[in-house]
């Protein structure tokens, strides 16, 4: 039997878990997110819903998220908005030290760009894994570490890392698919973490590296690795059969700036910065191409407005984002953003080059992309 889910459009307004919340339909609707539970059986949905929440002290208490290892891809967002559907989510460490300027974690973690391990993070893993047996919860896709980078310099004293990889290998049930993404492959050169992900089924590794020029990289990613040696070590995987895509995120709004969308025709009539060109895409596309990587992402930059961003890009290219909007820009949640037109606009290029090239390459207005 499936469960009755009611949309969060549908009697919200008046909720009735302060009268109802003993029958289990308005317990339902009572949940954040019900649309998560959707196509579940109710014994299914049941075990689901113990893993993730706390269960309310009082009769009429809603239900909070709990705190996981293991935890919920993107906990905050609606389901219904986000169509990420059941999947996982690991953060090894708290903070990065790559301090890129665009970063978007900056919004919502404190001392961004100061790493630091979890505490009892291998306890709490080893927890979470005992728990999704007993609870049989179904296998669903795991991404590692969509807010912190895996390889940082604190991952050769914590080891953090290669012990999540170590859990996985032994718990491999558990997962459909597995998707790490980092700045620093080099790392998953190594023989202890490139011994497992031989192993590891379905397992594939997204490479960020928007640049292509090592000096607009210092820029933007001062504590991140060079281009030489992502390039390098995306190289050495795909020599080593490990599956890779290329994350060319964020893009940057580029020159020729589009005379639709603008009166002047270069970045810095706006006071933003260089970054990458239309050659430095092309080169980047060409390397993927040519070393057979699985496909290129592409993602549009967004403004972070965070309470702890310290120097962000706000300042360098909001003149540029609302002169694209009519003077105002836009404002989506907790950033300022293109629009989806003048998005488009700057990837239909690189899917052009792409697509000669025989790569895909792929965006999301999410950036949510199948796992498979
Ligand atoms: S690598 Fe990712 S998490 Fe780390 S600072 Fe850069 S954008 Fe932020």
């Amino acid at each position: 039997m499936s469960l009755k889910f009611y949309s969060k459009s549908e009697n919200t307004d008046n909720c009735p878990c302060e009268i109802f919340c003993h029958e289990e339909k308005a317990q339902w609707h009572c949940l954040p997110d019900p649309e998560l539970f959707e196509g579940l059986s109710a014994e299914d949905a049941e075990n689901w819903k113990a893993y993730l929440y706390t269960k309310p002290k009082k009769q009429g208490q809603r239900f909070n998220l709990r705190s996981h290892a293991v935890a919920l891809y993107d906990p905050f967002a609606a389901r219904k908005d986000f169509a990420a559907g059941r999947r996982w989510c690991v953060n090894v460490y708290v903070g990065c030290a790559h301090s890129c300027r665009y970063c978007y974690i900056a919004a919502y973690i404190r001392k961004p760009f100061e790493p630091r391990p979890k505490k009892n993070f291998e306890k709490l893993l080893q927890k979470d894994f005992k728990e999704i047996e007993k609870l049989n919860l179904h296998p669903a896709p795991v991404h590692i570490s969509n807010s912190t980078d895996p390889f940082q310099p604190i991952e050769k004293i914590h080891r953090h890392t290669l012990f999540l990889l170590r859990e996985i290998q032994a718990n491999r049930k558990c997962f459909t698919t597995i998707t790490m993404l980092t700045k620093n492959p080099a790392m998953l050169c190594e023989s202890e973490y490139l011994n497992i992900i031989q192993q590891l089924e379905n397992f594939q590794v997204e490479v960020t590296c928007p640049f292509y020029r090592d000096e607009i990289r210092k820029y933007f990613e001062p504590g991140a690795p060079t281009v030489e040696s992502r390039l390098k070590a995306i190289e050495e995987l795909r020599e080593n059969n490990i599956t890779v895509s290329l994350r060319i995120d964020p893009i940057f709004p580029r020159e020729p700036l589009p005379e639709q969308f603008f009166r002047k025709p270069l970045l810095e009539d706006y006071g933003a910065p260089e970054s990458h060109t239309e050659e430095d895409i092309e080169q980047l596309i060409q390397f993927a191409a040519k070393v057979r990587c699985k496909r290129i992402i592409v993602s549009p930059l967004k403004l972070v407005m965070g309470r702890f961003a310290g120097k962000d890009l706000r300042p360098d290219y909001l003149r540029l984002y609302s002169e694209a909007n009519q003077g105002k820009a836009i404002k989506k949640g907790s950033s300022y953003r293109l629009s989806w037109a003048l998005y488009r606009h700057w990837v239909e290029k690189p899917r052009q080059i792409g697509m000669s090239l025989g790569i895909p390459v792929i965006y999301c207005k999410n950036n949510l992309l199948k796992t498979d």
